[in-house]
């Protein structure tokens, strides 16, 4: 018998880094393994889906719960771990908004498996076969989950207890959240979001900044950017004044742009939104005043042909929460099948 606290760590549709935000507790990892016992965790504990089911309800202290939902596996998992646990977590962005996993919302499941199946040209398969959620083999039925129309967040499909930002979230964030268990709690009121600060990743970036005026967007590679000036005015897409605070500006501190892992900051309803007004107000239409429209059009698309993928941009990780879900919407019923 065991006094550790169980807990357990799932994956939706996720890419694994979510695991590796664990695995970078480092010195922790000893006070996690005093503290808490791994009862389910797929990529580090051999324990069973069936061993989860035939735990009691609320057996489970805590889950995190990382990816988002894509398949009916994915969903039935969410709706175990929801059973079987006392606090779920949305682990990362994928869980909390979708990330990167959303992005494929832009496009019908058909055209997925038409790109991964027939047009892909390292794949062989003259025969245009394509997934099928049951085959009758020698052995029996092989049953695979079905791929579903769209991608969710854990929330839109079960009750979520807590939301921690991130891709993945910084290590630090989740020993916070671990330590509290540790502690006996308080915790904070359920559906906060833990980790993530109230402003955004600008009112922790430590770059100087001006008027912003700017003539033409600029891709990273294109030259290496002035280290202490605000990257957003030397043309770079930094997304940190859409994005909530609460990382201590990593990527503008390392000279990159914000990619906005850490979502929606607190008050705005849409982050791609909110990024493409900041972008209306700092283009520099000054030289524009007086030009035919048809001028006019030419130079505001120039300036924007630094930016190839609006969606993938100011959508990467907050499109399945958004105000849009996606080309296909949140009121296009799932096709069964
Ligand atoms: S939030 Fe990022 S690191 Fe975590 S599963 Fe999603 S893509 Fe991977
Ligand atoms: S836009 Fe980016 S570089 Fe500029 S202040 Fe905000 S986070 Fe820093
Ligand atoms: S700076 Fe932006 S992209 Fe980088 S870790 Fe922070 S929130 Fe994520």
């Amino acid at each position: 018998m065991t006094n550790k606290r169980p807990v357990a760590i799932y994956w939706g549709s996720s890419c694994g880094g979510c695991e590796i935000s664990v695995a970078n507790l480092h010195d922790h990892l000893l006070d996690f393994d005093a503290n808490f016992q791994l009862v389910f965790c797929p990529c580090l504990v051999d324990t069973k889906v069936d061993d989860v089911r035939a735990m009691p309800d609320g057996a489970i202290e805590v889950t995190l719960f990382n990816g988002a939902i894509r398949t009916d596996e994915n969903e039935e998992m969410a709706h175990l771990m929801r059973r079987k646990s006392k606090v779920l977590v949305a682990y990362g962005a994928c869980a909390s908004s979708g990330s990167i996993p959303a992005l494929s919302n832009l496009h019908r499941r058909e055209d997925h498996f038409r790109a991964a199946y027939l047009d892909n040209p390292s794949i062989d398969n003259p025969e245009g076969v394509l997934p099928t959620t049951s085959t009758n083999v020698a052995e029996g039925e092989l049953k695979l989950p079905r791929f579903h129309d769209r991608v969710r967040t854990l929330a839109q499909v079960v009750p979520v207890d807590y939301f921690v930002p991130g891709c993945p979230p910084e290590s630090h964030q989740l020993w916070g959240i671990l330590e509290l268990l540790i502690a006996g709690g308080p915790l904070p009121p359920r559906g906060s979001l833990l980790g993530g600060g109230r402003k955004t990743v600008c009112d922790e970036c430590a770059r100087e900044r001006h008027d912003k005026k700017i003539d033409r967007i600029r891709r990273p590679y294109e030259f290496a950017p002035d280290p202490k000036t605000c990257l957003l005015e030397q043309g770079l897409l930094c997304m940190g004044v859409a994005t909530r605070d609460g990382c201590g500006a990593l990527c503008p501190q390392a000279n990159m742009p914000c990619n906005g892992c850490y979502g929606i900051p607190e008050g705005v309803l849409d982050q791609g939104a909110k990024m493409a007004s900041t972008l209306g107000s700092i283009l520099d239409i000054e030289p524009l005043k007086g030009l035919p429209e048809e001028a006019i059009r030419r130079h505001i698309d120039a300036i924007l042909d630094g930016m190839p993928d609006y969606a993938g941009t100011f959508y990467k990780f907050t499109l399945a929460s958004s105000l849009l879900e996606g080309a296909l919407g949140k009121r296009t019923p799932e096709v069964k099948g």
